[in-house]
């Protein structure tokens, strides 16, 4: 079972206790945009095998959003943040780095 911890209260909570918010830090793009990305923006969505970011809710605990590191294959957590942020945390990225060198790092 997936157990994340919530940046904001501390609590480790199991994957019952969270809602799943997908991809975490996508680029917005509104008026003024081409339509290829809009579209992007709207419908294309990553699926790797390995690093992935995305947003988490901690639904039955404080209620606030979280972004989670983890591995889909392995389902290894390698940290939780805040939301507010429009890129993974430095400390973060280095730390999977030294756990996967073979990641590309983050775009
Ligand atoms: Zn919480």
């Amino acid at each position: 079972m997936l157990t994340l911890e919530c940046p904001y209260c501390g609590v480790m909570a199991e994957e019952t206790e969270l809602s799943p918010g997908g991809e975490a830090h996508l680029k917005r793009f509104g008026p003024g945009s081409s339509d290829e990305e809009f579209e992007a923006y709207m419908f294309a969505r990553k699926n790797p095998k390995g690093v992935h970011f995305e947003r988490w809710r901690h639904a039955y605990g404080c209620g606030k959003w979280f972004l989670a590191a983890r591995c889909t294959a392995t389902l290894e957590v390698f940290g939780t943040y805040p939301a507010q942020v429009s890129a993974p945390p430095q400390d973060l990225q280095d730390k999977i780095k030294a756990k996967r060198p073979d990641w590309k790092g983050f775009k």
